[in-house]
């Protein structure tokens, strides 16, 4: 390795939660009023699901169901928050410091881009560093296009060695 560059790594992460109507709209670390919210044994923050994936997989600690498992009932509820605030502990205390992120949302509801700066404030003072917040649709295709449910990308860079 070149001592004199960083040792900068990237990860990528990805989920998907069936909508549940009538469920509260946890996604980004808000709540949405205008929306129904996702499905799953979490409160179904599909973009914090997928930071924390990202964070996980630049760390190489593996992922979501390895950190916090499938189904344990100690987690039911668990929010969004509350992972991202794990996993930030976690990284850190392997050496690992996050230096940005990013999230992409994919579906019709809610729309990300009236609360894109407040996403992006609540989602950086959990992680520390900045965390950029986009939103797009997939024209009625697919799964999220029929609002049958909500799906996120995001990226992360973190440096190791720290
Ligand atoms: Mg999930």
């Amino acid at each position: 390795m070149n001592a004199a560059f960083p040792d900068i790594r990237v990860g990528i992460g990805t989920d998907v939660h069936p909508v549940e109507p009538g469920r509260p709209c946890s996604l980004l670390g808000l709540l949405f009023a205008d929306a129904d919210g996702c499905s799953g044994h979490s409160d179904g923050d599909v973009a914090a699901h997928a930071l924390c994936d990202a964070l996980l997989s630049a760390a190489g600690l593996g992922d979501v169901g390895a950190v916090f498992g499938v189904g344990r009932p100690d987690r039911e509820g668990i929010t969004g928050a509350a992972m991202l605030t794990e996993v930030r502990e976690l990284l850190a205390a392997r050496g690992f410091a996050i230096v940005n992120a990013a999230v992409q949302v994919i579906g019709n509801r809610p729309k990300v881009g009236p609360r894109r700066a407040e996403a992006q404030q609540v989602l950086g003072e959990l992680l520390g560093a900045p965390v950029s917040v986009s939103g797009t649709t997939t024209d009625g295709l697919g799964l999220t296009g029929r609002g049958e449910g909500i799906a996120a990308v995001a990226t992360a860079l973190v440096r190791a060695g720290v």
